[in-house]
């Protein structure tokens, strides 16, 4: 299990909604209320419209595999892990989000469906990946 801690997390005022909704097991993201386009990752001025009218709302967690690569050497957190797969995921909702990819290796391929899971890596740190459907 990774030997990750709340601090490595990188939670500031736009994102502790989000890390929030994964410890929570709810994937939010936040949704535009001028352009209706979804944002990843949180900020606080739509980069669409430059709007400052967002709102939280809970996802559906699908998506599929834009783009993915095998880790074989990590940083300390996760080195114990390797080698992993990493990707970039599109989500239904047509936000790109990179995160961990499970599933047996030889499956995993570009536009493969996957779907949120949340590892529990320790009583304070919570991490979204994905796994194939
Ligand atoms: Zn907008």
């Amino acid at each position: 299990m990774a030997n990750i801690q709340k601090q490595d997390l990188i939670i500031d005022h736009e994102s502790k909604t989000f890390w929030e909704g994964v410890h929570d097991h709810k994937l939010l993201l936040q949704n535009c209320d001028d352009c209706n386009q979804y944002i990843f990752y949180p900020r606080i001025i739509c980069p669409h419209c430059f709007s400052d009218q967002l709102t939280w709302q809970e996802t559906s967690g699908q998506g599929k595999i834009h783009s993915f690569t095998v880790v074989h050497k990590a940083p300390p957190p996760f080195q114990d892990e390797t080698p992993f797969v990493v990707g970039i995921i599109e989500l239904e909702e047509g936000v790109r989000m990179m995160s961990r990819i499970i599933g047996e290796r030889n499956n995993i391929a570009i536009d493969k469906k996957v779907s949120v899971v949340y590892e529990q890596i320790n009583e304070e740190v919570t991490l979204p990946y994905f796994k194939l459907v």
